[in-house]
């Protein structure tokens, strides 16, 4: 799985890309861009720059099997691309890394080609895929047990957390790449005082740092995905945020679980930082702790169990609007990593399937909200201000319990390992804008 792509000696001749932080040539994420005053079309992230694989296949620069994938992954989603699978993946990333290498053959005739590469500051980024279901999965185990323990103290974790990989179906029409606003919802609020409830703005909007998953091939309807196939459905990976009106959620939770408090947006990063860039980012997932039970043999895979996690750190950052104003940095609130999971991805398709459920290509997992053991690790404000009780203090005096109108959040992410290129996400960013009219 590791190749000449990973190479961390292999430089481009797209200067910015050498010794960029988030996408050098062993990066190569796939994505759907509108260049200025252009159609939507799929384009891979370099350096500063994004390759127009549709201008790359005009310019006759693909064959084989490497033409096929670029061809179905030039258009206006990457679901065609998505369904190919992991060859068709590979075969795209192994050519354009040819195309891009400062060493690659016909640099001087590939780089008069017009229109192949575009300033990504000039561009418009757009969902990568068509996305029919967007499930979300509650894998943060320190997540769980400290929202957990907010409200149930004696016993944080319910009896089915470590054995069943726990998600609700969220909601697909609302995601959006980050960038913009999210409005302040309005919904059913009840403060523990009141008897009866009132409709209006959010008192209490949160985000929450997920690794977003993007479903590869599907399956058909009564055919379970077993957990050693699974990774051959995982296309690639992204930073999600799931942003939470706690207020609602507490509310309308009891029994069937969250719903109008989840569904008011979704943001993920743009770009689909691949499984097989990802490759040598894969490390064991941490040994449970003593006296955990095993995950059914249904979810427990040998060869999942030794490289079905990745290393990725990431970051929070907010910028209040006074922070804005005083021309200060975002300010860091919290850090984690993605083998602070307690499932794998593989694990969750594996579970998804399992009842005989059909994945689609395009579809989007969130992994549950990504926390740490430490303070300064929690991946939502809930946990971080336990439930708003303790507020966050912030550089310049402010403190926050949950974010305010003009609020940006910030989320980062990136792979690291010694002797490999670190690859990064690229920012997942949104603002809270004011509440929706009450209407
Ligand atoms: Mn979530």
């Amino acid at each position: 799985m590791i190749d000449e792509t990973h190479a961390a000696d292999r430089t481009s001749w797209i200067a910015s890309a050498n010794g960029h932080a988030t996408f050098p040539i062993q990066n190569l994420p796939l994505g759907v861009f509108s260049p200025q005053g252009g159609a939507a079309r799929g384009g891979i992230a370099i350096g500063e720059s994004i390759f127009d694989i549709g201008a790359a296949l005009e310019a006759d620069l693909f064959s084989g099997a490497a033409r096929e994938a670029a061809e179905a992954a030039s258009g206006r989603t990457l679901n065609p691309l998505l369904e190919a699978g992991p060859a068709a993946r590979q075969a795209l990333r192994r050519r354009v890394g040819e195309i891009l290498d400062a060493k690659g053959a016909g640099i001087a005739k590939i780089r008069a080609i017009s229109r192949l590469v575009h300033d990504a500051s000039g561009c418009v980024m757009q969902l990568p895929a068509a996305i029919g279901d967007f499930t979300d999965f509650f894998a943060g185990i320190h997540h769980a047990h400290t929202a957990g323990m907010i409200n149930r103290p004696d016993n944080p974790l319910m009896p089915n957390y470590k054995y069943v990989p726990v998600a609700y179906h969220s909601r697909a029409s609302s995601v959006r790449t980050g960038g913009g606003l999210v409005r302040r919802p309005n919904g059913q609020r009840k403060l523990p005082e009141q008897d009866a409830p009132d409709f209006g703005p959010c008192r209490n909007l949160d985000y929450e740092l997920e690794l977003g998953v993007w479903i590869g091939p599907g399956n058909e309807l009564g055919s379970p995905i077993p957990i050693a196939e699974a990774s051959r459905h995982i296309a690639g990976f992204c930073l999600l945020n799931d942003w939470s009106a706690r207020d609602i959620q507490a509310w309308e939770s009891q029994p069937l679980g969250p719903f109008l408090s989840k569904s008011l947006s979704t943001f993920v990063s743009p770009w689909i930082v691949t499984s097989e860039a990802l490759a040598p980012f894969r490390m064991a997932q941490p040994p449970r702790p003593a006296g955990d039970p095993a995950p059914l043999p249904h979810l427990n895979d040998v060869a999942d169990q030794a490289r079905g996690c990745f290393g990725i750190d990431f970051q929070v950052l907010l910028l209040t609007p006074r922070m804005r104003a005083a021309g200060a940095a975002p300010h860091v609130l919290s850090r984690a990593n993605a083998s602070m999971l307690y499932w794998t991805a593989a694990q969750m398709v594996a579970h998804h399937t399992s009842n005989g459920c059909d994945l689609r290509p395009g579809d989007l997992f969130g992994s549950g909200t990504v926390s740490g053991t430490v303070p300064g690790s929690e991946g939502c404000l809930l946990e971080m201000t336990r439930g708003g009780r303790n507020p966050v203090s912030l550089p310049g005096g402010e403190t926050r319990t949950y974010l305010m109108d003009g609020d940006e959040v910030i989320f980062r992410g990136t792979a690291r390992r010694d002797g490999y290129a670190s690859i990064g996400f690229g920012e997942c960013r949104g603002t809270i804008g004011e509440a929706l009219a009450l209407g």
